[in-house]
C-alpha cells in the first residue's frame, strides 16, 4: 500500500519534519533510482525509524570533464518509485539550498584510502563525497545510514569518516543489486547503447574471473594484466582491475592471499562515454 510520503526541498522544512523523538534512518542518493537504491530504502525501513531518502546530484564529486550536466535528473519518477518502499521523507534540495555559498570548508579523507583506485582516476572525488555526506548527515541527523557495497571504496571512506569524527550514526553496507544477466544496477547504465549494454557484461565477468582465481598459488598479477588488456582489446578504456584486501583496499601479501584474508576484486572501466565500476568479494 502506498505510504504518505513528503517531498521536502529545504533544510529548515526537513528539520521541522524530523523534530520527533526518533532519529531517522537515511539513504543518500543522486537519484535516477533503481532496485539497488530501493533495496537500501527497504533496509532502512527495518530499523523502526522514520526513513529519509535524499536526492541530490553533488557537483563537488564531479571533475570538470565528467557527467555532472548530463547526469539523469528524474525527481517525479523517483518519488513515485519511493512510494510503497516505506520511505517517509524525500529530501531533494537544489544546489542553492545545499551550497548557498561556495563550499570552501571540505572534508579531506586520508590519501592512503582516498587517493587509490577511484581516487587515482577521479582526484578529489572522495573529498566531494565526504563533504556532502557530512553535510547531509548534519541536515538529517540520522541514527542509521545505508550505503551500497557497489561503491565499495565509498562505503569504506564513509565508514572511516564516521569513526574518526565519532559521528553518532551506524553506517550499514548492503550487497550489490544486479540485473538478471549480472550487470550491477547503476543510474549510468542508461547511458549505454544497446551494443554497449551487451558488452557491459565483460566487466563483471572479468571481476568474477579474478575473484575465482584469487587464491591460485601462482599469483594474480599476470591475470590482472591479461583481464585489463582483454577489456582494452574490446574497445574499453579500463582504469583498474585489481585484487585488494577488503579491510583497507591495499594489495594483499602472498601470505594473506593464500591464507584466507578477506579480499575483493575491484574494477572500473569506460565503455564509450560511460564509466562503470563493480566489485566481487572473494
Ligand atoms: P548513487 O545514487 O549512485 O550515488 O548511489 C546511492 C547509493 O546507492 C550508494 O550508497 C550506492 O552504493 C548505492 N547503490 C547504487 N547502485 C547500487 C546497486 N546496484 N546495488 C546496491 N546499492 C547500490
Amino acid at each position: 500500500m502506498a505510504t504518505e510520503l513528503r517531498l521536502i526541498h529545504t533544510i529548515a522544512e526537513l528539520r521541522s519534519a524530523l523534530a520527533g523523538p526518533l532519529r531517522p534512518a537515511f539513504v543518500p542518493t543522486m537519484g535516477k533510482l533503481h532496485e539497488g537504491h530501493l533495496a537500501l530504502v527497504r533496509e532502512a525501513r527495518r530499523h523502526g525509524r522514520p526513513v529519509v531518502t535524499s536526492i541530490f546530484v553533488n557537483r563537488l564529486q564531479f571533475l570538470p570533464h565528467e557527467d555532472f550536466d548530463r547526469y539523469p535528473r528524474t525527481l517525479a519518477r523517483d518519488v513515485e518509485l519511493l512510494r510503497g518502499t516505506g520511505c517517509d521523507l524525500v529530501f531533494a534540495p537544489d544546489e542553492a539550498e545545499l551550497y548557498p555559498e561556495p563550499q570552501v570548508f571540505k572534508v579531506a579523507p586520508p590519501p592512503a584510502l582516498a587517493d587509490i583506485l577511484e581516487g587515482e582516476f577521479r582526484p578529489g572525488f572522495f573529498t566531494g563525497v565526504c563533504t556532502v555526506v557530512l553535510k547531509l548527515f548534519e541536515c538529517v541527523q540520522p541514527a542509521v545510514a545505508v550505503f551500497g557495497r557497489k561503491d565499495y571504496q565509498q562505503l569504506q571512506v564513509v565508514h572511516a569518516m564516521a569513526r574518526q569524527f565519532a559521528l553518532p550514526v551506524e553506517v550499514i553496507g548492503m550487497p550489490t543489486v544486479r540485473e538478471a544477466d549480472g550487470l550491477a544496477m547503476s543510474s549510468r547504465n542508461d547511458y549505454l547503447s544497446a551494443d554497449e549494454r551487451r558488452d557491459a557484461l565483460a566487466l563483471p565477468a572479468a571481476l568474477r574471473r579474478l575473484a575465482g582465481c584469487a587464491r591460485e598459488p601462482a599469483g594474480v598479477a599476470p591475470l590482472e594484466r591479461e583481464l585489463l588488456q582483454g577489456l582494452a582489446g574490446r574497445g574499453w578504456g579500463p582504469d583498474y582491475l585489481t585484487l585488494r584486501r577488503r579491510r583497507d583496499l591495499q594489495p594483499p601479501s602472498e601470505a594473506e592471499r593464500l591464507g584466507g584474508e578477506p579480499l575483493v576484486a575491484l574494477g572500473a572501466a569506460r565503455l564509450g562515454t560511460t564509466r562503470l565500476i563493480d566489485n566481487v568479494e572473494c
